[in-house]
């Protein structure tokens, strides 16, 4: 399957699903506290998304039973939000997509409860840095394999390591189209970008060992030694210069 080229009024379309998002990741970031319970910011989310005449992606996809991914300390991602309450120390990752109009947008950022250990805030740091990195690196004319070299050097430079069994992707008219976008690999290779490719980086970084294991409910990937992993994620469009951030304010 070939990468979807979007046009300009395509990705203005995706800029407004983008925008979607990125207003509901913040107001979900902004009631993490403790003793919330994680279901209250699955009913935040569906709220907050509906309001703006948009639809939860994650709601129903492959079975998911939740409008967003809530993932809490060693789980790294696809975390279902049930019973449980944060506590002060914890770190939670939140991930959420929207359609607007057809379209979709995907966005996920790692946020601390209360107070948080000096482990935990630099493992927060390296993978918004990783993210970072890596969307500076999607240029048209560039190689994929650079996008996924600058998310992985930036993330092991402070000492992480990158999940390697989930991967960002392309994203437009479905959440997970062509290409995948893997958080490793080495500069030069892979396909190279070109304006109107809209691409989901989603560096995922464990502050032990990269590899992981899925829990009983068949969905929540944790960290194989136990170790704490953090997530960011924005959706890009790449223009001829810098990539535009769909999803950010
Ligand atoms: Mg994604």
């Amino acid at each position: 399957m070939a990468v979807i080229l979007k046009s300009p009024a395509e990705i203005a379309l995706m800029r407004e699903a983008g925008r979607i998002v990125a207003i509901t990741l913040q107001v979900v970031a902004d009631a993490i506290r403790p003793g919330v319970v994680l279901s209250e910011l699955d009913a935040l989310t569906n709220k907050v998304i509906g309001q703006h005449n948009a639809k939860p992606s994650f709601k129903g996809y492959r079975g998911f039973p939740a409008s967003i991914c809530v993932s809490v300390n060693e789980e790294v991602v696809h975390g279902i939000p049930g019973k449980r309450r944060l506590q002060q120390g914890d770190i939670v990752s939140l991930d959420i997509g929207a359609i607007y109009r057809g379209w979709q947008g995907d966005a996920a950022m790692t946020v601390g409860v209360g107070k948080i250990s000096g482990e935990a805030q630099r493992l927060i740091d390296a993978t918004r840095g990783a993210l970072a990195a890596g969307m500076a690196a999607a240029r048209a004319n560039s190689h994929l394999g650079d996008v996924s070299w600058a998310v992985q050097s930036h993330a092991e430079s402070q000492g992480f390591s990158v999940v390697k069994e989930y991967v960002g992707h392309g994203i437009g008219r479905q959440m997970h189209e062509e290409p995948q976008i893997p958080n490793f690999g080495l500069p030069g290779r892979g396909i190279l970008l070109k304006p109107g490719m809209v691409l989901a980086i989603e560096p995922m970084v464990n502050a032990g060992d990269w590899r992981t294991m899925i829990l009983e409910d068949k969905w929540t990937v944790v960290t194989a030694d136990g170790s704490l992993s953090a997530h960011f994620e924005h959706t890009v469009a790449v223009t001829e210069n810098e990539a535009e951030i769909l999803t950010s304010l």
